[in-house]
């Protein structure tokens, strides 16, 4: 086992996760050894505080398949992913969160759809989000909106980190050479044959949510940065938006100026304020389109791949830039 290659790996990034450990693992275990093949559970403690460490590692001793990668700070939620990815060996790789939202007893259905259809991505798309509050739904939908827009394809609402990738999926994505990447944007956005499982998402099965605001608002912003360079941008419009403006107000102030009602030095001020501040957000936007490009250049992610070349057709190709 310790040297094979499984069929299959289940990622779980866990931190801080002592309440609901227990209860996960009693609920993955019988199913995974149930799934009728090989396979490890890998999960990455994300620097945790409490005793999931502890835990994980007393939980390993009687059970070979689980494998346990601990990073050395807190990292987050897509970091420890990363570092699933990296470290995995399967053949398929599933992602779950720990907290048992994304009911396990999907992942034999993940698995019967890779292998009947000839995709290398199924997503798990809720069908149902009435377990979140309103202001998480309402964020998520302008999130995926945004999300959408920004990618530039169709990515599935709804789909958070509960999937199934085939090795060439999982060997793309670890291709790339930019960190910081969202996986349910970077993974879209890769262009693989996907196909959408639905399923009814659950409460958190035991103790509270690890993703705070700031964690969230990090998410956004990693999310919109990592595909656009819009925000950089933003600057030169508002400059161009105020240059126009600051020209009515010079007309305006002029025409006060010599009909003899203004103030003394409120022209000169007026003036000089607009006309400045929109001159200034022209130039930080201009600073803003090379950042822009310098930073799109850094990326240096591979402009496509290709999946299938009919000269070299013997049986399924790995992706080459
Ligand atoms: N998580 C993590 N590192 C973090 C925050 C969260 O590894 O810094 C894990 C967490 O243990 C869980 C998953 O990411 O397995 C999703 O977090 P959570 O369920 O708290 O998020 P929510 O469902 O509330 O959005
Ligand atoms: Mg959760």
């Amino acid at each position: 086992m310790r040297d094979t290659q499984p069929e299959l790996s289940v990622v779980v990034p866990m931190y801080d996760e002592e309440e609901v450990l227990p209860i996960f693992f009693e609920r993955m275990h019988p199913l995974l050894d149930g799934l009728g093949c090989t396979y490890e559970l890998l999960v990455v403690d994300d620097g945790s505080r409490d005793r999931t460490a502890a835990l994980l590692l007393e939980a390993a001793k009687d059970w070979p398949q689980l494998r346990v990668v601990r990073l050395l700070r807190n990292s987050g939620h897509q970091a420890a992913q990363s570092a699933g990815f990296r470290r995995a060996r399967g053949r398929y790789v599933v992602t779950i969160d720990a907290d048992l939202q994304d009911p396990p007893e999907v992942i034999a259905e993940f698995l019967a759809t890779v292998r009947e259809q000839d995709v290398d991505v199924v997503y798990g798309v809720r069908s149902d989000r009435s377990s979140d509050s309103w202001p998480k739904r309402t964020t998520a939908r302008l999130y995926y909106r945004l999300m959408c827009r920004l990618v530039g394809k169709q990515i599935p609402f709804d789909a958070a980190d509960f999937r199934l990738v085939t090795r060439r999926v999982v060997d793309a994505v670890n291709a790339l050479p930019d960190d910081g990447r969202v996986f349910r944007l970077v993974i879209p956005w890769l262009g693989f044959p996907s196909t959408e499982v639905r399923y009814v998402r659950a409460e958190r099965a035991a103790g509270t949510t690890k993703y705070n605001l700031s964690k969230m608002v990090r998410l956004a912003f990693d999310s919109v940065t990592a595909f656009s360079a819009a925000p950089l941008r933003l600057a030169t419009w508002l400059g161009l938006l105020g240059g126009a403006m600051s020209g009515l107000f010079v007309i305006g102030a002029l025409v006060i100026k010599l009909t003899g009602r203004s103030i003394p030095g409120w022209t000169s001020t007026v003036l000089a304020v607009s006309v400045i501040g929109a001159i200034q957000l022209f130039c930080l936007g201009l600073l803003g389109e090379y950042v822009a490009r310098l930073f799109q250049s850094s990326q240096r992610r591979p402009q496509f791949l290709v999946g299938y070349d009919s000269l070299e057709d013997h049986g399924h190709q790995d992706p080459v830039h």
